[in-house]
C-alpha cells in the first residue's frame, strides 16, 4: 500500500473539484450525448485517487485534454440500392488519442450509431488499448447503416462508398480500423479490397480482422470471446472457484458472444441461454454451439430459429429478460446498457457468482453499483474484453513482419494478455486502496500509460 497513507483529505478534495470541473465542460460541450457522458463519468470517477496522490496530472491538465478527441470526422455515404435507389448514411471516424500509438479501434454499422455512440466508445478504447499492452492508440468509426436484410451486393457497395471516404483518414501507421457490431470478415474483405484499390499498393497492416488468405491472423476471429473467458477464468481462480461446472448465460450471438460460449463450454461449464436483437433462447441440456454457428455465422438467420432445431429449448421475444435466467456466470456480449439496476438485481438474487463484460460498456452506472456493492465479481469490459483489439495488434505485428504464427502460439500469446491485464488491474486496485474493484483498477492502469505518454511528449 504504497504512499495511500500520504494522501491527505484535501488531496482528495482537489481532486474531486478537479474531476467534477472537467465533467462540467464535458457536459457542456457534448450535450444530450448520453452515452459519451456515462463512459466518461465512469472513467472520471475512477481517476479522483489518481490526481489525489499525484497532482502533476491535474498540473499538466491531462483530464481535459484526454477527453477531447484529437479529431473526429463525419462524411456522408452514398449507395445503390439493389431497387437502384440511392441512399444515404452517415459515416464517422473519432482519431481520440495517440499518445501510445496509432490510432486503433472498429468500425460499427448499426441504426444506433451516432456521434456519442461512436465518441464512447473511442474514449473507452483509449483505455481498453493501453490496458492491453500493446502500442495502439484509441479510436472507433462506424455508421448508422443497418446490415440487417441487405444483400451481399448492397453490404458491398456500402462498404465501397464508405472507404471511398475513410481511406484519406487512415494508414497502417495512422489509424487502423477493424470490426465491431455489424461489421464482421465479409465486411472487412470489401473495406480493404476498396482501399488497396484506391491507394494502389498492398498495406495489409492497415485494417485488422482480416481474412487469413490475405494478411489475417489465426487467432484474431475468436480473441474477444476467448480472451474474455480466459480474463474470468483468471479471475474466478484468484477467488477459490472456476468455470468447471457452471452454468453460464452470454447474451448475443455475434463474434464475441460465440466464441465465449466455445471456450466457456470447453472449459467445462454448460452455457444456457444466448440471444440476438429480438429475443432469448433457453437451453437447459446447454446450447448446441453448431446450429448457433450455424444460424448466425453462415446463414445469418435469427436465434428464435434455434428451437425449431431443438424443440426442447425455450424462445422468449425480447432480450432484457435473459438476465432473470438464474446462473452462476453471467456474460454479457451483445451491446451497450443491456444490463440495468433492475437486471443486475435479479442477477444478484439468482445467485450470480460473477459477471463479466464482453460488450463494450453493457451495464449502466447504476447497474455497475449494484455490483460492486455485493460480493459478485465483476470484470469491466475495458479489461475483460481487450483480447479482440490485442490480437488485432498481433495481426499488425505479422503484418509488419510478413510473417505469421500459429493458432496455438497467438492463442497462448492471447493468454498471457490477459493474464498480464488481470493482473495490472489488480495490481492499481491495491495500490490505490481499491481491493475488489476492478473497474477503478482498469481505468486506472489504462490511464497512467498515456497520461505518461501525453506529458512528456509535450503540450498535445
Ligand atoms: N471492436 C473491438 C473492440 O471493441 C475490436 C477493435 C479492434 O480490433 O481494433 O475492442
Amino acid at each position: 500500500m504504497s504512499n495511500v497513507e500520504q494522501v491527505t483529505e484535501s488531496h482528495v478534495q482537489a481532486a474531486r473539484e478537479y474531476v467534477d470541473q472537467v465533467f462540467a465542460i464535458v457536459q457542456q460541450r457534448n450535450p444530450k450525448e448520453d452515452e459519451f457522458q456515462q463512459a466518461t463519468k465512469e472513467i472520471f470517477e475512477s481517476l479522483v485517487p489518481v490526481f489525489a496522490k499525484h497532482p502533476k496530472y491535474m498540473e499538466h491538465n491531462i483530464l481535459e485534454r484526454i477527453v477531447e478527441p484529437e479529431r473526429m470526422v463525419m462524411f456522408r455515404v452514398p449507395w445503390l440500392d439493389d431497387e437502384g435507389k440511392v441512399q444515404v448514411n452517415r459515416g464517422f471516424r473519432v482519431q481520440y488519442n495517440s499518445a501510445i500509438g496509432p490510432y486503433k479501434g472498429g468500425l460499427r454499422f448499426h441504426p444506433s450509431v451516432n456521434a456519442s455512440i461512436i465518441k464512447f466508445l473511442g474514449f473507452e478504447q483509449i483505455f481498453k488499448n493501453s490496458l492491453s499492452g500493446m502500442p495502439i492508440g484509441g479510436g472507433k468509426g462506424g455508421s448508422d447503416f443497418d446490415p440487417k436484410g441487405k444483400s451481399d451486393n448492397e453490404m458491398m457497395r456500402f462498404c465501397q462508398s464508405f472507404m471511398t471516404e475513410l481511406y484519406r483518414h487512415i494508414g497502417s501507421d495512422i489509424d487502423v480500423p477493424a470490426g465491431d457490431i455489424g461489421v464482421g470478415a465479409r465486411e472487412i474483405g470489401y473495406l480493404y479490397g476498396q482501399y488497396k484499390r484506391i491507394i494502389g499498393g498492398y498495406e495489409a497492416g492497415v485494417i485488422t480482422g482480416k481474412g487469413l488468405g490475405y494478411g489475417g491472423s489465426l487467432t484474431r476471429t475468436e480473441a474477444t470471446g476467448y480472451g474474455l473467458v480466459y480474463f474470468m477464468d483468471e479471475m474466478l481462480k484468484d477467488h477459490g472457484l472456476r468455470f468447471h461446472g457452471s452454468e453460464v448465460v452470454i447474451s448475443g450471438s455475434g463474434n464475441v458472444a460465440i466464441y465465449a460460449i466455445e471456450k466457456a463450454k470447453q472449459l467445462g461449464s454448460k452455457v444456457i441461454a444466448c440471444s440476438d436483437s429480438d429475443g432469448y433462447i433457453v437451453d437447459k441440456k446447454g446450447i448446441n454451439l453448431d446450429t448457433v454457428k450455424q444460424l448466425k455465422l453462415v446463414g445469418r438467420k435469427r436465434i428464435r430459429e434455434y428451437v425449431d432445431i431443438h424443440p426442447h429449448a425455450e424462445y422468449v421475444e425480447g432480450c432484457t429478460g435473459i438476465w432473470s435466467v438464474p446462473c452462476d456466470i453471467a456474460l454479457p456480449c451483445a451491446t451497450q446498457n443491456e444490463i440495468d439496476e433492475e437486471a443486475a438485481k435479479t442477477l444478484l438474487a439468482n445467485g450470480v457468482k460473477a459477471v463479466g463484460e464482453g460488450a463494450n460498456m453493457p451495464s449502466t452506472l447504476e447497474a455497475i453499483s449494484v455490483f460492486l456493492n455485493s460480493d459478485v465479481l465483476f470484470a469491466p469490459a475495458k479489461a475483460a474484453n481487450a483480447g479482440g483489439v490485442a490480437v488485432s495488434a498481433l495481426e499488425m505485428s505479422q503484418n509488419s513482419m510478413r510473417l505469421y504464427w500459429t493458432f496455438e502460439e497467438v492463442d497462448q500469446k492471447l493468454r498471457d494478455i490477459m493474464k498480464n491485464i488481470y493482473r495490472n488491474t489488480v495490481d492499481a486496485t491495491e495500490e490505490y486502496g481499491y481491493p475488489g474493484n476492478l473497474v477503478i483498477g482498469a481505468n486506472i492502469a489504462g490511464f497512467l500509460k498515456v497520461a505518461d505518454a501525453m506529458i512528456v511528449q509535450g503540450v498535445i
